[in-house]
C-alpha cells in the first residue's frame, strides 16, 4: 500500500471498516453507561500517571484506529468524574437522554455549518423552532420569541449583557463603554453565578461594574435594596443598565423575586434579563411553572440545555423578545460569506461565527420524549430531592434553603461536623460525589439530583455514606 492510499484509508476508511468501528464504539460505551451504577464516581488516575500515558502518543506514527480507540475509552473512563453517575449529587452536570446523544453524533457526522441560514437551512430553521417553543413554554408568544442556541449559560449571559448596554446605549457597539454618560453598572444578587464578573471584563465594563445586591437572608435578592442601590448609583452619576435576576441559584435553587424586581427594571429603565440556566427547565412542567411566575415579564432570558434538559455539553439558550437589538449588538457584514437571509443568519445576530448545531440534541431529544416525557423527568427530580429532605431529616441533618428545586442544602445538626470534611469523606469513600458549598454566607453540604439514573436506593447509600462520615469524623 501506499502511503497515500494507507492515508486515504484512514481518512475515511471502507464501509466495511467503518461499520466495525461503530460496532466497537457502541459496544464499548454502551458498556460504560450499563456498568457505571457499580462503579465509583471518582476518577482512579492521578496527574502523573494521566500524563505518562500520554507520552506514549508522539504521533509520531499512525497506529489502527481499534487500539486507540479502545485505549482511550478505558483512559478517559478511568480519568473522570463520572456525573452521569446515579449518585453524582453534583453541578447540574447531565445524564444525557439517549435520543440527545444520537443526535450529537449525528451531528458530527454530517457536520452542518450554522453561520449562515442559506448553508444550512434545515438546521437554523430547527433551531427557530426550539426556540421558539421554549419560548412559549416560558409563556411569550411564539412570534415574538427570539434568540439563538450559546456554547452554556455564562455565553447566554455574555449575550444579554451586550443587548442590554446596546440598547441603553446605541454608541456602545462602536465607541464601547466610554459612550455612556457615567459608568454602566449592572445589577445581579449575592447569591448568582459569578461568571458575571468574567462577562463584566469581556464586554469592557470591567468587573467593578457588577453591582453585588445583597439577599433576603434565604438566598433570593432583595428587591427592596436593588431599588435603592440603583437609585443611589444614579444619584452619583453612575448607568444602571441592567438587573438579572437570577431563577435558580446554584449553590441552593432559590428564585429571586420575579415581579418585584421587573417593577424596579420598569421605574428605572433597565433591561431585566432572568439567568434561569439550570431552574428553568421548570417551565417545562405545566405542574411547577408556577414557581417561575414573573419569568415572561424579563426581557432575556438564560436556559442551559446541558444541565436539568439533560443534553450533552455545551448547549445553553439565550431567548429575547427584540429581534432588532440582536442585529444592532452583532450585526456585520463582510464579502466572503455567503448571502445569507437578512435576519436569520446566526453569525450576524449571535457572538459567534462558526457554529456548531448545539440545537438538535435538544430537538431530537424533545421530539422522542415529548413535553411530557420531559415534564415526568422534571418532576421526579423534584420528588426525589423532597424524598431527600425527609431522609435527612430523620437523620438529624438539618435542611437549610427550603428547596422548591432540585437542590438540597443541609447541615449537620446532631454533631455539627464540618461540611468540606464530610463532602470530602464521603467522595473519598467512593459512594457518591457531593460538595460542600456557601448559602447565605454559611457553609453548607449541597446535593442536587438532577440525574434522571438517581433512585431512591441512591438516596438511602447517599444517606448512609453521610452518616458514615459523620460518625467517622
Ligand atoms: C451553570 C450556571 C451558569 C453558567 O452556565 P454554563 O453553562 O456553565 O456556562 C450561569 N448561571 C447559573 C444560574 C448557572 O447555574
Amino acid at each position: 500500500m501506499t502511503n497515500q492510499e494507507a492515508l486515504k484509508r484512514d481518512l475515511l476508511p471502507d464501509n466495511k471498516t467503518r461499520e466495525a468501528l461503530w460496532k466497537q464504539v457502541t459496544r464499548r460505551l454502551d458498556e460504560a453507561l450499563d456498568t457505571l451504577p457499580e462503579r465509583s464516581p471518582m476518577p482512579s488516575l492521578d496527574m502523573s500517571s494521566i500524563r505518562e500515558h500520554l507520552e506514549r502518543y508522539d504521533f509520531s506514527q499512525p497506529r489502527s484506529a481499534e487500539a486507540v480507540l479502545e485505549d482511550v475509552v478505558d483512559f478517559l473512563e478511568q480519568g473522570m468524574v463520572h456525573t452521569q453517575h446515579p449518585r453524582y449529587f453534583g453541578l447540574f452536570n447531565p445524564s444525557p437522554t439517549f435520543p440527545s446523544i444520537l443526535a450529537d453524533t449525528i451531528t458530527a457526522a454530517l457536520n452542518p455549518q450554522l453561520a449562515v441560514w442559506t448553508h444550512a437551512p434545515v438546521a437554523v430553521e430547527i433551531e427557530r423552532h426550539v426556540v421558539r417553543t421554549l419560548g412559549s413554554w416560558i409563556g411569550w408568544e411564539e412570534d415574538a420569541t427570539f434568540g439563538h442556541f450559546t456554547s452554556g449559560g455564562a455565553e447566554a449571559n455574555y449575550t444579554a449583557t451586550l443587548l442590554a448596554l446596546t440598547r441603553a446605549e446605541p454608541a456602545f457597539a462602536d465607541k464601547g463603554a466610554t459612550s455612556f454618560a457615567g459608568r454602566p453598572f449592572i445589577y445581579a444578587s449575592e447569591e448568582s453565578h459569578l461568571a458575571w464578573f468574567k462577562i463584566a471584563h469581556q464586554t469592557g465594563i470591567g468587573r467593578q461594574a457588577v453591582r453585588l445586591v445583597p439577599t433576603d437572608g434565604s438566598g433570593r435578592m432583595d428587591a427592596d435594596a436593588l431599588r435603592l442601590m440603583v437609585d443611589q448609583d444614579r444619584s452619583s452619576g453612575y448607568v444602571p443598565v441592567m438587573v438579572a435576576a437570577t431563577a435558580g441559584t446554584t449553590n441552593a435553587g432559590m428564585i429571586d423575586p420575579l415581579q418585584p424586581i421587573r417593577e424596579v427594571a420598569n421605574d428605572y429603565g433597565l433591561w431585566y434579563h432572568v439567568d434561569a440556566a439550570w431552574g428553568g427547565a421548570v417551565c417545562v412542567s405545566p405542574m411547577h411553572r408556577a414557581m417561575m411566575s414573573g419569568i415572561e415579564t424579563s426581557d432575556s432570558i438564560t436556559l442551559d440545555a446541558h444541565k436539568w434538559l439533560a443534553v450533552p455539553m455545551g448547549a445553553g439558550v439565550i431567548l429575547c423578545r427584540d429581534q432588532e437589538i440582536l442585529g444592532k449588538t452583532f450585526g456585520i457584514e463582510t464579502s466572503y460569506m455567503p448571502e445569507g437571509v437578512a435576519g436569520l443568519d446566526p453569525y450576524s445576530n449571535s457572538a459567534q461565527w462558526s457554529r456548531r448545531f448545539m440545537g438538535f440534541k435538544l430537538f431530537l431529544s424533545l421530539a422522542v420524549l415529548g413535553r411530557d416525557g420531559y415534564a415526568a423527568m422534571i418532576e421526579r427530580s423534584i420528588e426525589l430531592a423532597m424524598r431527600l429532605c425527609g431522609l435527612l431529616d430523620q437523620s438529624e441533618w438539618r435542611v437549610v434553603n427550603n428547596p422548591s428545586l432540585a437542590t438540597v442544602c443541609f447541615v449537620d445538626q446532631r454533631s455539627g461536623t464540618e461540611p468540606t470534611a464530610v463532602a470530602k469523606h464521603v467522595v473519598e469513600a467512593g459512594e457518591a460525589w457531593i460538595s460542600a458549598a456557601h448559602f447565605e454566607d454559611r457553609p453548607v453540604l449541597r446535593a442536587c439530583i438532577t440525574s434522571h439514573r438517581t433512585t431512591e436506593a441512591d438516596l438511602d447509600r447517599l444517606l448512609d455514606a453521610l452518616n458514615a462520615a459523620r460518625a467517622e469524623i
